[in-house]
């Protein structure tokens, strides 16, 4: 990068400090001036001002490293500019927008914890990032003094995912789990690793992205203890893919990580299916599957870089079937007011009728596929022990399924789900009540 020399012979930085994580902890750019200063990059007095107000609300935060990425030449449509930059546009908040848009808040069961699926839950175990990303969808929790729970705070969080058995998936998310020390990562480790009904453990970090510097032999010795363990980092380009990035993620997967990544898709940045399908074949050259691509949340102040759902559809159009199966990305809306991650596809079924199903393929080829004409289905009385399937699950009578899957049991009575605030059932209730009366 050119500018990565740049940055030193201005900074006069040496190349111990560069490669040093913590050095970029301590030089992060956090004012107008010092960005002004750096980049050469002069905004006027009325864009100033204006930023001034929206970085008093949304802290304005980039890492030295970070920063060296932007073609400075093409700044204003530059994706790690647009990504770590304010945009004059945030302090426009529609009224739809919300500062919790998946409730995250509203599912804490404990403080720190939020538990939305029946089987897993989220630990937020530091509010600090080391870049703030400008579509961050917690910019609620960005910029709240920095914040790194003590141990014997999280100890509420513990004792929930120890009382209850069904939590068997622990996701260490934030701000960003990888900004705690080597020992503060792992005792947290240690602590949810020795509950028996925990599987695996998960983390969601930028640092491969922003502070690839952060991957140091020390933290992959920590993170080598624990198995099986999975991270989820957060690319959103082509460009963040460089020779150190790639260089992190070597590190994570030859420590037998498990490496996934998670992209928001934004308008100007990577609303492109070309963009999307070139990072996803990097990724997985890195050895890093695409997990998802969400559509950007309804959080405050990010209306300049939201898509209308058809981008999405688009994108992912673009690569089934076009690319490696699994270089695609499930592309989710996660539910506004926390119904959780809602997957959005093209349509492939075109018509169904009684044994036959028609289907289009990528290239635009109508097939069908004959359904057999006799399937004995198996009926789930839920007694897997006397099954023919042979999954000799005993007492799995006792656990109750919800939602769609309610409706498709073989055993539950329930024929329909009713939203609770219906006045068709409020009706019901009136009348019933009258004629009892
Ligand atoms: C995304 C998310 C998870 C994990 O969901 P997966 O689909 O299993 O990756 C868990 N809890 C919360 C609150 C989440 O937002």
């Amino acid at each position: 990068m050119v500018f990565d020399n740049k940055y030193k012979m201005t900074k006069k930085v040496k190349n111990a400090n560069w490669k040093d994580w913590t050095w970029h902890i301590r030089h992060s750019i956090k004012t107008l001036k010092q960005f002004e200063e750096i980049t050469e990059i002069k905004f006027t007095p009325e864009e100033k001002a204006v930023l001034e107000e929206t970085i008093k609300k949304f802290p304005l935060s980039i890492t030295p490293y970070y920063l060296s990425l932007i073609d400075l030449q093409n700044y204003k449509t530059d994706p790690v500019y647009l990504q770590s930059f304010p945009s004059t546009k945030e302090l426009n908040v529609l009224p739809h927008e919300m500062t919790d848009p998946l409730s995250e808040d509203k599912d804490s069961p404990a403080p720190y914890l939020t538990h939305r699926y029946p089987d897993r839950v989220l630990l937020h175990v530091s509010n600090l990032c080391s870049m703030y990303c400008r579509h961050c969808t917690r910019k609620r929790k960005v910029g709240d003094k920095d914040s790194i729970p003590s141990f014997e705070e999280l100890e509420e969080a513990f004792k929930y995912i120890e009382k209850n058995g069904k939590i068997r998936d622990v996701l260490l998310s934030g701000g960003d789990p990888l900004m705690l020390s080597d020992e503060y990562i792992d005792k947290i480790l240690a602590k949810i690793s020795q509950i028996p009904h925990i599987e695996i453990i998960r983390i969601g970090t930028r640092t491969p992205v922003v502070l690839p510097y952060r991957i140091t032999p020390k933290l992959i010795k920590v993170l080598k203890k624990y198995r099986p363990l999975y991270i989820n980092t957060h690319f959103n380009h082509p460009r963040e893919l460089t020779n150190s990035s790639k260089k992190a993620l070597t590190m994570l997967a030859d420590a037998g990580i498990v490496l996934g990544n998670q992209s928001v898709l934004l308008a100007g940045v990577n609303d492109c299916p070309r963009i999307i399908k070139t990072l996803c074949q990097k990724l997985v050259k890195n050895r890093v599957r695409p997990y998802y691509l969400y559509q950007c949340d309804l959080s405050e102040g990010l209306t300049h870089f939201r898509t209308p759902v058809n981008k999405g559809i688009e994108i992912i159009e673009s690569m089934i079937g076009h690319t490696t199966g699994f270089a695609r990305p499930i592309y989710v809306i996660d539910a506004p007011g926390g119904g959780g991650k809602i997957p959005v596809e093209p349509n492939y079924i075109i018509s169904w009728g009684a044994n036959k199903v028609i289907l289009r393929n990528y290239e635009g080829v109508i097939t069908t596929y004959k359904e057999p004409d006799f399937y004995e289905a198996t009926f789930c009385n839920r007694d897997c022990v006397n099954c023919k399937l042979q999954l000799n699950l005993e007492e799995a009578n006792k656990f109750s399924t919800i939602g769609i899957e309610k409706l498709l049991s073989d055993t539950d009575k329930t024929i329909s789900l009713v939203p609770s605030v219906n006045q068709r059932m409020k009706r019901r209730k009136r009348n019933k009540t009258n004629e009892n009366g």
